[in-house]
């Protein structure tokens, strides 16, 4: 299968119309739409399995813990990982809640943080421990020198975000991994914007924990996977227990599981599982090097039309010049952003994002606290976008 406009027929969404136009979705970053095998899996687990896993010994039981663990085997050779490693969660939030929750950070402990971070990746650190932000030079790339200068202050963690959802930025998490290594800091990857875009493997970026969600990659939402590499398979602390998590419980105690079943309390999202193995299924028929050039290829249109209107001004962002196929930007003369997302859906059909992203500390600094943000995924045209920044031209003028 190649990138081409047939692809789009396994997009149910994309059949509607709005006012008669058709739906342009470009808000993926958010979340992406649903291919029709997704769907398909999703509906199949509950309308001809819907068991439980792991505790029957039933027919419909052992189908169902088959293909859970089919899917962590998929995901795990999906970004280069071992299906131990591979623990589901409800999403990257969950994951990166986890991770700094089970590391029983003191709470004089420092941790450096993106500046770029997202709400879920710097929110659980703040709350438990002292953070510095990664120090960036006025071109936008990291300063090399300040981070040596806090990799000296001895961070127990460095919390990185692969792809900015602001300005879709790839930071060098490899080179920051490996200096954070050599201080002896485990490094924390939030990959949810890479993972969906691009061949990730756990070895090649350095990382000790690595989290993403579905259904930012074709998936169903309510699932997601933290990858927990060598360092921290053993050592990071669950924070749920509960059933499933151990293989003995008497009143004097508990024996908790290997993982990744300590890490995954109770009932998980079994459907999700069946999703996610559809996706991951999805991009692997595509293939990930089809995937990355189609979103570069994106990238460049969308830097291309911010880049010809003088009323735009886009959010530069931090990281090195690779970058995903989402932009922020500010709009000269516009009051309320959240007025021109909703007029762009409502008179053009065109979905996207307004406001602080999730990462307001960083918006606000860099945007003074709001922006309208299109992203793009893998059944988006060129002549989308296109069409989507054509109706901000009329919209502009009326808005301003
Ligand atoms: N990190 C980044 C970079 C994101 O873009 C998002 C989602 O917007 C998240 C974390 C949180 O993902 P979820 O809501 O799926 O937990």
């Amino acid at each position: 299968m190649t990138i081409t406009d047939a692809l789009r027929a396994d997009f149910p969404v994309l059949e509607r119309h709005v006012d008669g136009a058709p739906l342009v979705y470009l808000d993926n970053a958010a979340t992406t739409l649903k291919p029709r095998a997704v769907i398909d899996a999703v509906t199949r687990y509950y309308s001809e399995v819907s068991a439980n896993i792991h505790r029957g010994k039933h027919i419909l039981s052992e189908e169902a813990s088959d293909a859970y663990e089919a899917a962590r085997t998929r995901v795990a050779a999906f970004v280069g990982a071992r299906a131990n490693e591979v623990v589901f969660t409800a999403g990257t939030t969950m994951g990166l809640n986890l991770v700094a929750d089970g590391l029983d950070l003191a709470r004089d402990t420092l941790a450096v943080v993106s500046p770029d971070a997202h709400h879920s990746m710097q929110l659980p650190l703040r709350d438990r421990c002292a953070v510095a932000w990664l120090p960036t030079r006025p071109d936008g790339d990291v300063d090399l020198d300040g981070y040596a200068a806090l990799l000296a202050r001895r961070p127990a963690v460095v919390a990185l975000t692969h792809c900015s959802n602001v300005t879709g930025r790839y930071a060098p998490v490899a080179e920051l991994a490996a200096m954070a290594h050599e201080h002896g800091a485990l490094v924390v990857v939030d990959a949810a914007q890479s993972v969906p875009h691009r061949r990730i493997r756990m070895a090649d970026l350095g990382a000790d924990a690595l989290a993403f969600s579905a259904h930012k990659m074709l998936g169903p939402t309510g699932i997601g996977v933290l990858v927990l590499g060598p360092a921290l398979v053993d050592r990071l602390r669950p924070a749920l227990v509960g059933g499933g998590t151990v293989d003995w419980v008497d009143l004097t105690g508990s024996v908790p599981r290997r993982s990744p079943f300590r890490f995954e309390a109770g009932t998980p999202h079994i459907a999700g599982a069946y999703g996610l193995l559809a996706a991951v299924d999805y991009l692997e028929r595509l293939g990930m090097a089809e995937v990355a050039a189609h979103d570069a290829l994106l990238a460049g249109v969308l830097a291309a039309e911010v880049a010809k209107r003088d009323y735009l001004t886009e959010v530069a962002g931090a990281g090195s010049t690779e970058r995903s196929a989402i932009t922020s930007v500010t709009v000269r003369g516009a009051g309320d952003l959240t007025e021109f997302a909703r007029a762009l859906s409502d008179s053009y059909g065109v979905m996207c994002r307004s406001g602080h992203l999730c990462a307001q500390p960083y918006v606000d600094a860099q945007a003074g606290g709001q922006v309208l943000r299109v992203s793009a995924y893998l059944y988006n045209t060129a002549d989308e976008i296109r069409a989507a920044f054509t109706a901000l031209d009329e919209l502009h003028p009326l808005l301003e």
